[in-house]
Order: C-alpha cells, then sequence, then structure tokens
C-alpha cells in the first residue's frame, strides 16, 4: 500500500478536473481525496502501489477537454487506511498559481441536448457544461467557483442541483450550470431599450433580422451588431450608423459546411475555425459567396467565424439565415459595450432591437481574431477565447506589467515564467479606452494576485500607455518598440539570442528619435544592434501621412528622385497640385512637421498610393491590406520583382534604399503595367532586399536564427515570399503564434526585454 500527494498546477480547476480524478480513483478503486486550492488541484490517493502508479501515468494522458496541465508534483505520504474517494471543499488561502479557464464554445453533447425537443434544456439559450460555456468574462474574482461569477444570483433548481453535485454527471461543478427553470433568460427590447412582451425573443430577432433590421446581440464577451450578410443594404445602413466605412465586417455562418460555399478553407483554417476558442479567421473568398460585397470592399478575404454561445446557433438554426454580419457593437475602436443598460445607451440610434439578457458580463472580451500563416496559427488579435490563458516567459520575471503601445492595446501582467496578456483593449485614444485598460488591470491583478514591482513602457512619450506608466510609483524600464517587437518573438521560441531581428512594422519611435519600422536588428533579449534599416524618408505632416498614404508616397519619392516627383504623370497619380507638391518639398526640406521613417508599413502606404492610387484610408494599415490583395487576385507576374540597393552609411548601418524600385515601379506605371504584376512585384523587391540584408548579417555574424515581428508580418504575401528566401538561404525562421506579430503582442516583448534585464542586473 502507498500513498501520495499530487499537486497539479495550469488549467485545471473549472474545467471538470477534480470529477476526472474523482472518476479514474474510483476505477482503479483508489482512496483517498481531491480539493481546488490556490496553487491548482491538490489530490491525495492511496492503495495497492501497482494501481497508484497505474493512477499517475494515465493522470496526464486522460485530462478533460478545456484542461491544460502545467506540472505535476507527486511526493510521499503516510498511509491513513480511510476508505472512500471524496472531493472536498476549496481552499482559498495560500498563494495564487492557478488559472481561470477561458470562454469555450458550446460543446457537441450540450448542442445535441439543446436541439433535442425531447431534453428538459430544449433551445435554452444558456446550456453548458463543464466542457463549455463562458468562464473569464462572468468571472469577478478567484478560485473560479460559483459565488464568484455573475451566476451567483440565479439559485440552482433542484434538477441542477442534482446534476452540479453529481461527480458522475457532465456539469459536476459546472459554475454556470443553468436551465429553463432558474437560470438567465433573452428578453427583446426595441430601438429606445423599452421591454417588449414577445413570447419567443429569438424568433422575433429572427423576423427583425429578415426584415434587414440591425440587432444589437449579447453574447459572451460583449454585444455584436448583427445584420443578415446577404442583405447589401442592411450592411451599407450598418456601416453608415457605426461609422465604420472600409474595415471589413466579421461574418458568422452556421457550420464548416456553409463556410466552404463562400471560401476557401485549408484543414488548419478548418481546426481553427472549429476550435473550442472560435476565432475569427480570415478566409479567401470565392468568387460566388453570395454575401453583400459591402462585408470586405477591395479585399479577397473574409473574417469568418462559427457559433460558439447558444444564442448563436438559435440564430442560425433556420433555413433562411446561413450567414449574419457580427460586429463587435462599439465606435470604432471604443471599447465593446457588455451593460445592458450602457448598450442601449451607446448604441441608441444604431441598433433597432437588443437581444438582451440577465446574465451580467464582467469582463468585456472581443472575439480573437486569426488567419494561418506559413501553414501555422497567427494572431491578428489574441482576445476571447484566449484570455486569460498565459503565455510562457522563458527566464522567471518578477513581478511586472508591461504596458504595450498605443494602437490595439494589450498590457502583460508577468510574474515567473507566467505572461498574462489582457484582452485586447482597442486604441488608447479615448477616455473609455483609457477606462478600459484601467478596469482590465484591476481585474487582473486581482484574479493573478500580481503586484508589479515594475512597469515597462514604450520608448514614445506620447504614447497614452506611456503616459499613464510616468505617472506610477514603480520602477520603470523603457523598451524600444522593435526591439520588443523582436523580443517577444525569441521569448515565445525560449532563444536568449543573438538572433537577426527583421521588425516590419508601421511606426515605432527609434532610439535616434526617428520613426523606424524597417529595421534589421541583431537582438538579444537584453539589447540589439541596428545592423540595417530601411534608407529614411521624409513623412510629411507626421500622423497625417498614416492617414493619407499619398503623403507618404510624396515623401518616398522626392528621397528617391528629387526634382523628379515634380513630374505632371506623378502628381496627378498622388492627386496633388504642383502648387501644393512644392509646397509640401519645402516643408520637407525645413524638417518642419516631417519627422524621417524607415518603416515598412510606410513604404507599402506608398506603394498602395502608386499602385492603386488609394489616397487616404479609413482604418489602420488598409493601404497595405488592399495592396496584398490585388497581387492575390491579380495575373501572375514574372517572379521578378523590384530591386531595392543596398549600401552602407558611415556608420557601418546597411542601408536598403528603395530609390530603384522606385524608379522601376513608376516605369511600370507609364507602361499600363496590371496593378496586381506590380503589387507582386513589389512584394517580391521588399522580400528580397530584407532577405538579401539578413544574409549579410549572418556572413558577419555567423547567426543562423531569424526572428520575425512587427505588423507587416501579417501580411501573407510578403512573409511567404520572405521566409521561402531565407529558408533556402539555409536559416532558421521564427515567426510568432501565441503572441501577435503586430502591436497587440508588443506588451509581451517588452515584459521579456524587461525580465532579461532584471535578471542581468540582480
Ligand atoms: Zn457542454
Ligand atoms: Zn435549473
Ligand atoms: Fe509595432
Amino acid at each position: 500500500m502507498m500513498r501520495r500527494r499530487v499537486k497539479i498546477a495550469g488549467v485545471v480547476q473549472g474545467v471538470g478536473f477534480r470529477p476526472y480524478l474523482y472518476c479514474l480513483a474510483t476505477e482503479l478503486r483508489l482512496n483517498g481525496e481531491v480539493a481546488n486550492g490556490t496553487g491548482g488541484v491538490v489530490l491525495e490517493i492511496e492503495g495497492e502501489r501497482q494501481r497508484v502508479e497505474e493512477f499517475l501515468r494515465r493522470l496526464p494522458l486522460e485530462i478533460p477537454p478545456l484542461a491544460q496541465i502545467e506540472s505535476v508534483d507527486v511526493e510521499s505520504m503516510e498511509t491513513s487506511g480511510v476508505a472512500g474517494f471524496r472531493i472536498t471543499a476549496s481552499d482559498a488561502s495560500g498563494h495564487v498559481s492557478t488559472q481561470i479557464p477561458a470562454d469555450a464554445a458550446t460543446c457537441g453533447e450540450c448542442l445535441r441536448e439543446m436541439l433535442d425537443p425531447g431534453n428538459r434544456r430544449y433551445r435554452y439559450p444558456f446550456i453548458n457544461c463543464t466542457h463549455c460555456g463562458p468562464r473569464f468574462t462572468i468571472t469577478r474574482s478567484i478560485p473560479y467557483d460559483r459565488p464568484q461569477t455573475s451566476m451567483a444570483r440565479f439559485k440552482m433548481c433542484a434538477a441542477c442541483q442534482t446534476e452540479y453535485d453529481d461527480p458522475h454527471d457532465r456539469r459536476f461543478h459546472a459554475q454556470p450550470n443553468a436551465c429553463w427553470e432558474c437560470g438567465p433568460r433573452l428578453t427583446l427590447l426595441d430601438a429606445e431599450g423599452a421591454a417588449s412582451d414577445v413570447k419567443e425573443p429569438v424568433v422575433a430577432t429572427l423576423e427583425l433580422l429578415a426584415e434587414g433590421k440591425i440587432v444589437a446581440v449579447k453574447g459572451i464577451g460583449g454585444f455584436h451588431l448583427v445584420v443578415d450578410a446577404t442583405n447589401s443594404e442592411a450592411v451599407a445602413r450598418l456601416r453608415g450608423r457605426k461609422h465604420r466605412f472600409g474595415k471589413p465586417l466579421a461574418v458568422m455562418v452556421r457550420d464548416l459546411d456553409a463556410v466552404r460555399q463562400m471560401c476557401a478553407v485549408s484543414a488548419a483554417e478548418a481546426a481553427l475555425l472549429t476550435s473550442t476558442e472560435r476565432p475569427i479567421v480570415l478566409l479567401r473568398a470565392l468568387g460566388s459567396h453570395g454575401l453583400a460585397a459591402e462585408i470586405a470592399p477591395g479585399v479577397p478575404w473574409l473574417g469568418v467565424f462559427l457559433p460558439y454561445a447558444p444564442v448563436h446557433y438559435l440564430l442560425l438554426g433556420n433555413a433562411e439565415l446561413s450567414a449574419l454580419v457580427m460586429t463587435s457593437a462599439n465606435l470604432s475602436e471604443e471599447p465593446i459595450a457588455i451593460a445592458n443598460d450602457e448598450a442601449v445607451e451607446r448604441l441608441h440610434g444604431i441598433a433597432d432591437a437588443f437581444l438582451m439578457h440577465d446574465r451580467e458580463i464582467l469582463q468585456r472580451a472581443d472575439d480573437s481574431v486569426m488567419c494561418v500563416m506559413e501553414g501555422a496559427p497567427q494572431f491578428l488579435r489574441r482576445s476571447r477565447g484566449h484570455v486569460p490563458l498565459p503565455v510562457r516567459l522563458p527566464m522567471e520575471a518578477p513581478p511586472l506589467l508591461a504596458v504595450g503601445g498605443h494602437l490595439k492595446s494589450v498590457f502583460t501582467l508577468a510574474r515567473g515564467h507566467h505572461a498574462y496578456q489582457s484582452q485586447h483593449l482597442g486604441d488608447l485614444e479615448s477616455v473609455s479606452s483609457l477606462d478600459f485598460f484601467a478596469e482590465a488591470l484591476e481585474h487582473f491583478e486581482r484574479i493573478f494576485q500580481v503586484v508589479p514591482e515594475c512597469v515597462v513602457h514604450d520608448l514614445h512619450l506620447g504614447y497614452a500607455s506611456t503616459v499613464w506608466a510616468m505617472q506610477q510609483p514603480q520602477v520603470k524600464i523603457a523598451v524600444q518598440h522593435h526591439h520588443a517587437h523582436i523580443a517577444g518573438c525569441m521569448a515565445e521560441y525560449a532563444l536568449s539570442g543573438p538572433v537577426i531581428g527583421l521588425a516590419l512594422d508601421g511606426t515605432g519611435y527609434g532610439a535616434d528619435g526617428c520613426v523606424w519600422g524597417g529595421e534589421v536588428l541583431i537582438a538579444t533579449l537584453s539589447g540589439y544592434e541596428r545592423y540595417a534599416q530601411l534608407k529614411y524618408a521624409a513623412m510629411p505632416g507626421s500622423e497625417a501621412a498614416v492617414r493619407q498614404p499619398w503623403r507618404m508616397a510624396f515623401g518616398h519619392l522626392l528621397a528617391a528622385l528629387g526634382e523628379g516627383v515634380f513630374d505632371a504623370e506623378i502628381l496627378a497619380r498622388l492627386k496633388v497640385s504642383e502648387q501644393d507638391a512644392r509646397l509640401l518639398a519645402r516643408m520637407i526640406d525645413r524638417g518642419m512637421n516631417s519627422p524621417l521613417t524607415s518603416s515598412c508599413g510606410r513604404m507599402f502606404d506608398a506603394a498602395a498610393a502608386l499602385i492603386l492610387g488609394r489616397d487616404r484610408v479609413d482604418y489602420e494599415a488598409q493601404a497595405a491590406i488592399e495592396l496584398e490583395g490585388v497581387a492575390e487576385m491579380g495575373e501572375a507576374a514574372d517572379g521578378a520583382g523590384y530591386g531595392l540597393r543596398l549600401e552602407r552609411n558611415e556608420g557601418g548601418v546597411l542601408i536598403l534604399n528603395p530609390a530603384p524600385m522606385w524608379e522601376a515601379l513608376i516605369e511600370d506605371l507609364r507602361l499600363g503595367v496590371a496593378r496586381g504584376v506590380m503589387s507582386t512585384r513589389f512584394h517580391v523587391g521588399v522580400a528580397d532586399a530584407y532577405a538579401q540584408a539578413a544574409i549579410a548579417a549572418r556572413e558577419q555574424t555567423g547567426i543562423e536564427d531569424v526572428c520575425l515581428g512587427g505588423g507587416v508580418f501579417h501580411n501573407r504575401l510578403l512573409t511567404g515570399l520572405l521566409c521561402r528566401r531565407l529558408r533556402e538561404a539555409g536559416m532558421v525562421v521564427h515567426l510568432p503564434v501565441r503572441v501577435s506579430p503586430g502591436d497587440g503582442g508588443l506588451s509581451y516583448g517588452q515584459a521579456a526585454v524587461a525580465a532579461a534585464l532584471l535578471a542581468e542586473r540582480f
């Protein structure tokens, strides 16, 4: 006989872990007990040696679907001789290292029950079990137990309580367990927020959608604005009311078969679509997708996701509607609405009706957005379904907070090997986003009980996140933007460096005060050297040049062609008069409001202005996205790219000079070459130039590892070309998978740099 105490850490609470251990123990006729503790799950197991060993062998292999084990510690104990196996009460004392699960899509078994007229939860919009349902978004505190969630106010009926108490039931300790009898309910409100007395809110909602109405639907992480995705007029009305003009809208589609009618879906993409995290997945649209053209104007992709809450299945369960536009209920880049009265107030004049419920959302979480990049998943936005699960840091970090960047804000709270990234917080331009930042931070500090000793921020003093960081009493560490991008990739792959870092990005504040974003760094986690850069060009008008790509084109062409930029054809292409162009040139000459930039993203803007005539943008990276789109859609090019010239400056830094590229591109414009071909040549030229720079860096340093970081790596065409060339040259390419390569992943990289610096210093 033997007795063992087993401590299991990881995602082991609220995922059916104790009943799992109970069933395994009883199957093997072992005695003991299990409890949730603040350190994870604590188990004591006693019986014949052989059976205990069998138990410990099987334990990690057969865990429930949502569980993730991080560590299992086993120690010997005296046998007690007590018979039976018990699940004992949670222990809320001690140091917290356990985790709250992320929200998970309705599981297959719950779905079957919901569609079964004989089941007591037939068509119940809040059905869930231990393997599915809301978690993070309904939790106020730890340990994850019903009184700490927004289900606390619903008292379970006898039938639900019986399930909840039965270790053999799929709903044993399923904290959001509920039914028609005892749980939350849907209600339909009119545009003014007045309750209607409709018997079947879902049926009434479907009628409204069929009429082309806009309905705000309360989901898991917030409200969505919903319209019929085949109704052009309705989609256009939604865009008009939401003041969102160009940016593609996400579409929820009934099932995978229906997705295949609209888009090309690879096996990797299908796996992402059907994962319990249910992200929006960017897919290549088929020509005949049958949806309103207004959903994704100007691009060949659709952002598609499958239902993940029971109410979504109910809305998409009828024959007429197979696809719904479902977009976060907010004004662009402000936080998503979650409270009922907040939604009515903020969506007044936008929504024609509200499909609400009385289960409070305690944490906002927008939908995650992903794509398949080079065969692996990539985050465009890491949020619902993934928060608050940690990403590993390769070194032990003291408690610290990294505040990230300015746009697509996400903070990271780190301790030990855990980096907890917040949900997507939006752009920190508005007071409401800053409030959301503070609210989310308070929640994270509470649930993980991390009191940061150090605050890490960007070098840019104008970022709202930096301004916030400066006001904090703790020790501060500033990290250069692109170093953070590269360090994030290194940390994900546990590389200590040095590596060759290709930071191709929009904009980030450089160590020399210029705007960086097209750099080759030789980086370790704690430092970097700038090996190569795109040649500086002016950004006339500074921020205005981001919104108006024609300004970037002018800045680049002035640097490349000098007087040649005043060519009538070029100016016509940029839609600028000679007089204005002269004025702009003088402004640049005097350095007035015209910072210098080496940004690759801004060079994409410049190319899009020339190739597409895209003179202004409605959303971030629009010009670059459309430029990639025309290459995807256009005629095949011959494989040759516009060449950049590599030269060295006095400081020994390798300069990628795009002047020959601009000359060749303008020649193609004159010849009337198809825009798809020009776009492909541009992509090929940029990929070739950075591959050459990386190869030159290897020759000089012997480093084989290449880490990629920055928002430009959301571009699949460029990333694919660049990765291929680097691999052909025998280099080892690392692309972020668990963290976004864009600014959404910035705070993770900042945390990695700070942890490395602190480890070196102390
Ligand atoms: Zn379920
Ligand atoms: Zn019930
Ligand atoms: Fe960036």
